[in-house]
This record gives C-alpha cells, sequence and structure tokens, in this order.
C-alpha cells in the first residue's frame, strides 16, 4: 500500500529569499518601496528580473542578484527557482493599465507562485501588509504538493 502523502511540509527559514520585479511603469515605485523597508529588506536574499534589480540595486544600496530581464526571460527563471524551492515569497508591482509583451510569462509565474504556495504582492499596499508580517522574523511551515507522489499517481492511473 501506498504510504506516501499527497503533501509535504516545507518550511520557510527565517531568512527569506524575496523576489522582486516591477514592470517598467511601476519601477519608481517599487524603488521607493525598498527605501522604505530597506532596514527588513537587508535582512533577506534579494533576487530580481535584469532591469529591476540593476535599478535597486543602483538606487537603493540593497544587493539584488538579478535574473534575466522580464521580457528576455526573467520571469521564467524565477517561476524555475520556485519549483526548485529557492524563492520564499514575491513582491511583483506589475502594470494593470499597461499591455506587456510578456504576459504569458507573468500568468505563468504567478501561476507557478499559486501552486507553490508562495506569498506574492502585486502592489503596494499588498507589499507593505506582507513586509510587516511578523512571519518574516520566523520560519513558516506549509504544505506542498507531493510531486513526486504525484508523479507515481498519473503515471499509474494515466
Ligand atoms: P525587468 O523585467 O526588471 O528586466 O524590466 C521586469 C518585467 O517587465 O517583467
Amino acid at each position: 500500500m501506498d504510504m506516501e502523502p499527497d503533501f509535504i511540509t516545507l518550511t520557510v527559514g527565517k531568512q527569506k529569499t524575496i523576489a522582486l520585479i516591477a514592470h517598467d511603469g511601476k519601477k519608481p515605485e517599487l524603488i521607493e518601496w525598498c527605501k522604505k523597508h530597506a532596514k527588513i529588506l537587508k535582512n533577506h536574499k534579494l533576487v530580481g528580473t535584469g532591469t529591476t534589480a540593476r535599478m535597486i540595486t543602483d538606487r537603493t544600496g540593497l544587493t539584488v542578484k538579478g535574473y534575466n530581464s522580464g521580457p528576455l526571460g526573467g520571469d521564467q527563471q524565477i517561476g524555475a527557482r520556485i519549483v526548485e524551492g529557492k524563492i520564499d515569497m514575491i513582491v511583483f508591482f506589475s502594470d494593470p493599465l499597461t499591455a506587456q509583451p510578456h504576459d504569458p510569462d507573468v500568468k505563468a509565474l504567478m501561476r507557478i507562485a499559486q501552486v507553490y504556495d508562495i506569498p506574492m504582492a502585486i502592489s503596494r499596499a499588498g507589499a507593505d501588509f506582507m513586509i510587516t508580517s511578523s512571519y518574516m522574523n520566523k520560519e513558516y511551515d506549509h504544505d506542498i504538493i507531493n510531486f513526486k507522489k504525484n508523479i507515481e499517481n498519473r503515471a499509474e492511473t494515466l
């Protein structure tokens, strides 16, 4: 009998890896937000899409590891890191009033973040609430789909 659980518990450590992304029209807002919360952010690992990461690094003094630019695959790289369990939170100031050439990538990132139960803020108020949560200083357990069991089940039943 298969005793593997459907979900596995993953623990997010006290120090989080936070992905920072802003569409062009929202970059100034994200930079301001990073300045406002720099004291908290400097205790965590920061990554981001290429241009966003560079601009935050240049203008706030925080160190942000940059992936490719968003339209060139940066959102997909961040999605892949989520699947690997290497990103704990996302602050994504997307622009709801401007069409994006890489809209499918943006949707894919949001979807995979939901699959892996990654907290994501998509605007300033959400990000303010998230970054000041008491969970920022604590470990946090969450239940994630057991991907090994999921494959076993599918391979047996399909
Ligand atoms: P960028 O990408 O940080 O390289 O501008 C962000 C995005 O538009 O997804």
